[in-house]
């Protein structure tokens, strides 16, 4: 990872009127230390994180990814970011990123412990080469979530529609797909239903209708998603949120991964078998991913 740009937010002096939020931030070198080690991040994931895709210096969708900062902040009982300040400090790091592909991080942790306010910092960070598996595709295997589709409602202390930095488990989701011959993974419901990637939406095109897993609590409501579907919806094509189970993998006309800096990643494979894969409109969708859009 080739670090550009990290600043550290001070959540507690966002909420005085002001308008120029420049002396509530501290630029840091990204490559020196920079939390305590009371830092409930580290020691207990207990935050939220956003990233946001960079294109030649834009930061693409930065209200929705703001927007989904903030309901994660409610979901964990954490103070409601500052949305302006959020956005300044977005523009920062923005102007450090330059030309191509790269990644901004707002990250908002519960702070340290037995401190009295919230940490916040936001990175830049060049993004690695995707170009392979948005034009070669991915194999994906799936993988049981361990609850069922009507837990997240059950049980919302799991807080299973936050982005978390609780993300242990998405990470070993990845390393079981590896050690399966496969590039990602789909959670599954242990009752038979698909959920979403452990860093990504699933999409599925169904003739001219394009599908994705209502995002009802169990899942992230990806802005990549999001966005597509309003651009295939402005072209014409159906979209729909629907209850979609695991047996729609192998009859779906086609299927993407999309996400935020590897953009739409074709399916090209669910559990060792090959599934259609459409090289033209991928490309069609990442050639609008990477347009600016706000
Ligand atoms: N679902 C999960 C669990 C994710 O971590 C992500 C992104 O990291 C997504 C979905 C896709 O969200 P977005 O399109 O906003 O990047």
């Amino acid at each position: 990872m080739a670090w550009r740009f990290a600043l550290m937010i001070d959540p507690a002096a966002s909420d005085d009127g002001r308008t120029d939020y420049d002396a509530t931030f501290t630029q840091v070198d990204p490559s020196a230390p920079a939390l305590t080690v009371g830092e409930l991040s580290t020691q207990r994931g207990d935050g939220i994180f956003e990233s946001i895709g960079v294109v030649d210096g834009h930061p693409q969708e930065v209200t929705a990814h703001l927007e989904r900062l903030a309901h994660s902040a409610r979901l964990c009982d954490l103070p409601v970011p500052h949305l302006g300040q959020w956005r300044q400090a977005v523009a920062r790091a923005a102007a450090a990123c330059g030309e191509g592909e790269a990644v901004i991080k707002l990250i908002l942790s519960r702070g340290v412990e037995h401190g009295p306010t919230p940490t916040a910092w936001v990175t830049a960070a060049t993004a690695a080469d995707f170009t392979a598996p948005r034009t070669d595709g991915i194999r994906v295997v799936t993988l049981d979530r361990g609850y069922g589709l009507a837990t997240p409602a059950q049980a919302p202390w799991l807080l299973l529609g936050a982005k978390t930095l609780s993300y242990a488990v998405n990470m070993a989701a990845l390393r079981e797909a590896h050690r399966r011959g496969a590039d990602d993974a789909i959670f599954t419901t242990s009752d038979g239903f698909v959920l979403e990637a452990p860093t990504a939406s699933l999409i599925l095109r169904r003739g001219d209708t394009f599908v994705t897993p209502a995002p009802n609590a169990g899942i992230l409501h990806g802005t990549t998603q999001l966005s597509l579907f309003e651009h295939l919806e402005a072209q014409g094509h159906e979209v729909a949120y629907e209850t979609v189970p695991v047996a729609a993998l192998a009859t779906a006309d086609a299927a993407w991964l999309v996400s935020s800096v590897r953009l739409a990643a074709p399916i090209t494979a669910v559990d060792g078998t090959p599934v259609p894969h459409d090289a033209a409109l991928t490309a069609a969708m990442n050639a609008y991913l990477l347009s600016p859009r706000d």
